[in-house]
């Protein structure tokens, strides 16, 4: 590994005063700023398997994985030569290419309730299309959905979302239509009862339920045992569709995304109607999806009247850096992801406990992320996450990213490996803890 850093990210430094003259925030994506950590948002320059490299030639152990499609590390050989083969085929055609085809038959094949699959560009479109593709065929007009969840940024599901809405603590955003904002009830996560009633009363208006697979936008918050299955019930029971939502921990939490983990305890006919991927099924380029059932997925256009297109879906770059990364997430690399998971939470655990920082460490496969505060009793919805001692997270976060760690610069988001982590960087990042706990603990 390369030295550390020369003093200070002072080119970062330049280059976000230079980003913000011309980009709002000097950002494309909000959290990326730093607002809730405070400081200067690192500018990265390469990356190669578990590593990252700033604009000061400061090498870090990279916990952020581009938020999760990285699930191999970066720049894997394979990956990057899948791409640049079918670049020099050209970058794309708004034709069919063969390969969009062996794509959807990966994800069927790890996802056996999904018969057809569309692919998409990003996790936003995925869940814009399947609520479309929902309503279309219930022929009603209300969506479910819980509050921490965050779906991508469509009109309809910013309400209490997660993820950047979390981590500035909006309720929502300015520019959704009242009218918009009625058409979505926000429910508290891993309460049955709430949703039985928002049935009763609504019951025949409402087109879906739609849920992170495991909540992972507010911090890692995965479905108490039985949620799963009594949403499915409820949802069907009433005639309305449930829309499991993928996109962070499909083909991440496991090989078969968090409904692989949570399928063996299903009773036959209980599956969620529509999935939504992104993140991982792109294998780092801008690729997303929605599957399901064939019925559903053929009332989409040109088959039927639901409709929905893009000039750039199915680009030959990103499903060929999709279906090389998921032809490489074998069970080999899933043990190692599962490795580096438990070792960093286990080591992440001992070390608050040795400094004295109330801490719970929330686990879903793979995912994991600390919340700083007195959980003995387990947090079960947003309310319970958004109470975390989030000044320790901030504190935590820069002894961490002074000694060469990466970590979400939030304090409700998961942190994620990757295949590639092996013990170097495992051992690295295990190092650096001690001292973070303690800055955490003294914040
Ligand atoms: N759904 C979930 C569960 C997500 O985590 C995200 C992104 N973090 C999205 C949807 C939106 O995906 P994208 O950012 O690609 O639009």
């Amino acid at each position: 590994s390369t030295p550390a850093a020369p003093a200070g990210p002072a080119r970062s430094a330049a280059l976000a005063e230079r980003a913000s003259r011309v980009i709002p925030g000097g950002v494309n994506s909000p959290v990326r700023a730093f607002g809730s950590v405070g400081g200067t948002p690192r500018f990265l320059v390469s990356g190669s398997g578990p590593y990252v490299t700033d604009a000061d030639g400061a090498e870090y152990v990279d916990l952020v994985a581009s938020w999760g499609p990285a699930l191999l590390g970066h720049a894997q050989p394979d990956v990057v030569e899948a791409v640049r083969s079918a670049a020099s085929r050209g970058l794309g055609f708004g034709a069919s290419v063969p390969e969009e085809a062996e794509l959807a038959e990966e994800i069927i094949a790890r996802v056996p309730l999904v018969e057809r699959v569309r692919l998409v560009s990003t996790g936003t479109e995925a869940t814009m299309t399947a609520i479309r593709l929902a309503r279309g065929a219930t022929g009603r007009p209300l969506l479910i959905k819980f509050a921490g969840h965050y779906h991508g940024h469509s009109d309809g599901l910013l309400a209490e979302a997660g993820s950047g809405l979390a981590t500035l603590a909006l309720p929502g955003s300015a520019g959704v239509t009242a009218e918009t904002a009625a058409q979505t009830l926000v429910l508290p996560y891993n309460d049955l009862g709430a949703l039985e009633r928002a049935f009763a009363e609504h019951g025949d208006r409402i087109a879906a339920v739609i849920a992170e697979a495991a909540a992972a936008n507010m911090g890692v918050l995965p479905p108490e045992r039985g949620f799963t299955r009594g949403m499915i019930e409820l949802a069907h029971a009433h005639g309305a569709l449930v829309i499991l939502d993928e996109v962070l921990t499909g083909f991440r939490a496991g090989p078969g995304g968090y409904w692989g983990i949570e399928r063996a305890d299903m009773p036959e006919g209980a599956a969620p109607d529509l999935v939504t991927f992104g993140k991982v099924v792109g294998g780092g380029l801008p690729l997303a999806a929605l599957g399901g059932r064939a019925d559903l997925m053929e009332l989409l256009a040109p088959l039927g009247p639901v409709y929905q297109a893009g000039t750039l879906s199915g680009n030959p770059l990103a499903v060929a850096a999709g279906l090389t990364t998921l032809r490489l997430a074998d069970d080999g690399a899933y043990a190692r992801l599962g490795r580096a998971a438990d070792a960093i939470s286990s080591g992440l655990s001992e070390a608050l406990a040795s400094a004295s920082v109330p801490h719970r460490v929330q686990r879903a496969g793979t995912l994991f992320s600390p919340v700083f505060g007195d959980y003995t009793e387990a947090p079960r919805d947003y309310a319970d996450m958004q109470r975390q001692e989030t000044w320790r997270h901030r504190a935590f976060f820069h002894a961490m990213l002074e000694q060469g760690v990466n970590l979400p610069p939030s304090a409700f988001e998961a942190w994620f490996v990757t295949a590639a982590h092996d013990d170097a960087a495992i051992e690295r990042v295990i190092a650096a803890l001690p001292a973070a706990a303690r800055a955490a603990a003294s914040a």
